[in-house]
């Protein structure tokens, strides 16, 4: 059994950054800069924001974080989202979801031009992700595909099974493992929760991929042999083992199943410092002009 250790791999794509923005000023370019939004003072987004701008300045890239109260109009974060569209010295914008219900998600994510969509959302860079054009992918997904190519994992061929069809990480991940690319040509399975039989579904995996949201939903009797696991999922519990008083536990029974896998993703420090790094990316795609 590999670990696919996204702590380590992330750290490594970070100083690979950073190395191509010391020789971008070396040449006399300027630092990538990416601009976050945030609404309202949500524990967990303050804390993923929070990140993203630490990692900006541990690569060298300037980041500006604007911050709104919950209550603003959807008008005036349009407004914003409009001027920052039009500022060319910022190369990359993300909104950190969710917002409040009275602001129309999908219009937000509309709204940021697709050239600095580094988030990958826009409706736009989705649909050329799907014809497999030059576009910025999700970060999360971008993060798995990552981890899959730096360990050479196989997947040509391949059963794929997919739990979760969010258009943030699931779907985005069944239409990547498809694609005629290297990580990609499998069979995938795309399941969510009307989904009937789902062990025997996951029982067919080669690769399983498990992004819903329930702790430790995966267990040992889902998988076969030599199964590669993918955990995304994230879930919050009470320890009075940590310091803190809480603990991350992902969708699957890590310690059940993993006798089982020949690799397989930890939460936490699997797929989640996969996912900064590949905004990272994409944004410094971004300042070199790289897509559009
Ligand atoms: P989500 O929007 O929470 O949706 C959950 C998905 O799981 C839905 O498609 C749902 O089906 C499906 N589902 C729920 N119960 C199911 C069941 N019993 N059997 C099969 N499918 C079931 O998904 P998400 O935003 O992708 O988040 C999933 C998890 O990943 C969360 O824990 C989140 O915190 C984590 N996450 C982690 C990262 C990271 O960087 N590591 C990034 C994003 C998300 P329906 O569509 O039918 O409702």
């Amino acid at each position: 059994m590999i670990i696919l250790d996204g702590k380590k791999t992330a750290s490594d794509i970070k100083e690979e950054i950073a190395i191509e923005v010391a020789n971008l000023l070396d040449k006399g370019g300027k630092k990538p800069h990416l601009a976050a939004i945030l609404v309202g003072s949500d524990g967990a987004s303050e804390t993923y924001v929070k990140a993203k701008v630490k990692a900006c300045v541990k690569v060298g890239f300037e980041s500006t974080l604007v911050r709104f109260d919950s209550n603003v109009s959807e008008s005036e974060l349009l407004a914003e989202i409009e001027k920052i569209n039009r500022n060319s010295s910022i190369d990359g914008l993300i909104v950190q979801l969710p917002l409040p219900k009275h602001i129309d998600e999908m219009k937000v994510t509309e709204a940021i031009i697709p050239e600095k969509d580094v988030d990958g959302f826009h409706p736009a860079n989705i649909g050329r992700m799907a014809l497999n054009l030059p576009t910025y992918l999700p970060a999360t997904p971008a993060g798995i595909l990552e981890l899959l190519e730096r360990y050479e994992v196989e997947t040509s061929g391949k059963n794929c099974v997919v739990i979760g069809r969010s258009h943030i990480v699931g779907s985005p991940m069944s239409i990547l493992m498809a694609r005629n690319n290297n990580p990609g040509n499998c069979t995938v399975t795309l399941t969510h929760s009307r989904t009937k039989n789902l062990k025997e579904i996951t029982k067919t995996a080669d690769i399983l991929i498990v992004a819903l949201g329930k702790a430790e939903f995966v267990t040992a009797d889902m998988v076969k042999e030599g199964v590669t696991i993918i955990d995304v999922g994230i879930t919050r519990v009470k320890s009075d083992k940590t310091k803190s008083g809480w603990k991350l536990l992902g969708d699957v029974d890590f310690k059940g199943v993993k006798s089982k896998c020949d690799f397989i993703t930890p939460v936490p420090g699997g797929v989640g410092p996969m996912t900064i790094a590949m905004l990272l990316k994409n944004t410094l795609i971004s300042s070199k002009s790289q897509l559009y």
